[in-house]
């Protein structure tokens, strides 16, 4: 039996994020924490396929089983997380946490450093508007989001869209804007105040990616290979921290374990952990315990410890829609080949046709494998592979992330046999995306609403509020401001699942500085 003062199950975002607060104070993580296999692809997206060397390329980006082709033939998965290089990511997930769900498409990752290995590593600061629901404010979480980006090293600018993602403090310069994003600013910088007037802001993303050396990492080199290969040391993922508080001695990690429950006692909290490939159980013990095996999985050990197969925990997830766009003046233009394969630009709406202001990332299309959209182009197969060199250079996809309260119809379970099923209704969206057209084709951008693609619940991979935090929790499935949940002397929520709502917003920031900011305060317990 191993003990600490501190237990901190999963090594994702929250996870890390936690541990790095609590860094040198007798943390051990325990974690599944499957790893990266060997990839031998270095370079860059296009130079290498023009010139692969040794590299087998077929290998590298299709997959002996084709695997990266899973889009023509299956239901659509986000091209993150299919190629052999990242999927890693989710394997094993079907079978270490099973989810039974008609219709959310639940997606857990049980790899070191969790889904943020796949991240587009876009990072923002919540506003007070955002945070109204929770029992903190922006300014609680302004000392966490401030250590966090001298850490981890953000790139972005102080424009327009500062009003929604806070202050610009201790940011890298942006990334370089390829020529999809170099004419959408321009456009926009054009026609700002009547577009501002209507409620449409455009700026740059705030991301995770250096634009120059940072803490011994090197600055981006621009080779878009994001979607075959994790780890470059110049996107930030909580990998590179975990690695380094293990090899610094700061913590204790331990991998191969699923954590079943936890019980607690006088002397602390006790975790029951099964074993992995065998099967056996390991007991660890601790004076406290923080949860943050992503917001899915701490709920099912919430649940789970309560030994509780009824009670239904809320579930909340960002809508997902996808607005195609094309440019005619770039139809046909030559493909860039050095650029960041991920958000080029981010907008947001906050006029009379929503209630709330809603968060929009821009996308190029470049750096995928073509057949990751161009089927959703009403051409036959044939036209549509050979538009597809014509109409590449000239696509932008407009993501919008819908924000979620908690709705009765909306929730998890665990079930007998220990899996968690899932209950989420598909929400009717379309109504503002016709009036977003309208004002990208104020900035020269061609779209029609029948080309907008709504996705599946769960497609946002944001999922939260099954515990969610209370001035005054109102049960034992709440937790108070400083995470610890209700009835429990020193069991702490870090993930997701403590929050309140979601707002129309990439989340992981604000979950890593809230992570960081519960983590403090349970590191005030120690002494
Ligand atoms: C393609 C893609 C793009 C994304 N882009 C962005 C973005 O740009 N910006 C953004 O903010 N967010 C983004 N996200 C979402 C973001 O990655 C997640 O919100 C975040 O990584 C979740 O972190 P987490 O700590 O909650 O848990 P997870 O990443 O889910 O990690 C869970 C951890 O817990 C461990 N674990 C789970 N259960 C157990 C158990 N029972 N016992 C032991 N260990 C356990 C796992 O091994 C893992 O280490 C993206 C996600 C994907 C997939």
């Amino acid at each position: 039996m191993h003990s600490a003062n501190v237990i901190i199950v999963g090594s994702g975002a929250a996870g890390v994020a936690a541990a790095y607060a609590l860094r040198k104070q007798g943390v051990l993580m325990l974690d599944v924490g499957t790893t990266a296999p060997p990839i031998a692809l270095d370079g860059n997206f296009y130079a290498l396929r023009k010139n692969p060397g040794s590299v087998d390329l077929f290998r590298a980006l299709i997959g002996d089983e084709f695997e990266s082709l899973h889009n023509v033939f299956h239901p659509y998965r986000t091209p993150k997380l299919k190629s052999p290089g990242m999927q890693f990511i989710v394997e094993r997930a079907a079978r270490i946490a099973p989810v039974e769900s008609e219709g959310f498409n639940a997606t857990q990752s049980f790899a070191a450093g969790g889904l943020a290995n796949a991240w587009g590593a876009g990072l923002y600061r919540a506003t007070d508007r955002d945070l109204k629901d929770f029992p903190i404010a922006a300014h609680d979480l302004d000392p966490y989001y401030d250590a966090l980006t001298d850490k981890i090293g953000l790139s972005g600018a102080d424009d327009d869209l500062g009003r929604y993602f806070g202050t610009a403090r201790g940011l890298l310069p942006p990334l370089d804007l390829d020529a999809n994003g170099a004419a959408l600013l321009r456009r926009y910088t054009r026609r700002r105040r009547a577009l501002q007037r209507a409620g449409f802001y455009l700026g740059r993303p705030r991301l995770a990616v250096l634009t120059r050396m940072h803490e011994r990492r090197p600055a981006y080199g621009y080779d878009a290979l994001e979607f075959f290969r994790a780890g470059n040391p110049a996107v930030y993922t909580p990998a590179i921290t975990l690695k380094e508080m293990i090899a610094r001695g700061e913590i204790v990690y331990a991998s191969g374990l699923v954590v079943e429950r936890y019980i607690e006692d006088r002397d602390g909290v006790r975790l029951i952990a099964r074993v992995l490939p065998g099967g056996g159980r390991r007991e660890f013990t601790a004076r406290r315990l923080i949860l943050a095996a992503g917001a899915l999985g701490t709920a099912k050990i919430a649940l789970a410890s309560n030994a509780d197969r009824v009670t239904r925990l809320s579930l909340l997830d960002n809508a997902v829609s996808y607005m195609p766009l094309i440019d005619p003046r770039r139809l046909g233009a030559p493909l860039e080949k050095e650029f960041f394969p991920a958000a080029i630009l981010n907008a947001v709406y906050d006029g009379p046709c929503w209630p709330e202001p809603i968060q929009m990332t821009l996308y190029g299309a470049a750096g995928t494998l073509r057949s990751d959209f161009l089927f959703d182009f009403p051409l036959p197969a044939r036209d549509a592979i050979a538009a597809a060199k014509y109409l590449t250079p000239a696509l932008v996809i407009a993501q919008l992330f819908y924000p979620d309260i908690p709705a009765a119809e909306n929730s998890l379970r665990l079930t007998s046999a220990g899996a968690l099923t899932i209950e989420y209704g598909q929400k009717k969206l379309g109504a503002l995306e016709p009036r977003l057209l309208r004002l990208f084709r104020k900035l020269g951008y061609f779209g029609a609403s029948r080309m907008c693609k709504y996705l599946a619940p769960g497609s946002s991979f944001h999922y939260a509020g099954s515990l969610p935090m209370r001035r005054a929790p109102r049960g034992r499935y709440e937790t108070d401001p400083k995470g610890r949940l209700a009835g429990t002397r020193g069991v702490y929520i870090a993930d997701a699942a403590n929050f309140p709502t979601l707002p129309s917003k990439n989340h992981s920031f604000t979950m890593m500085a809230n992570a960081m900011r519960i983590a403090t305060e349970v590191g005030r317990t120690l002494s």
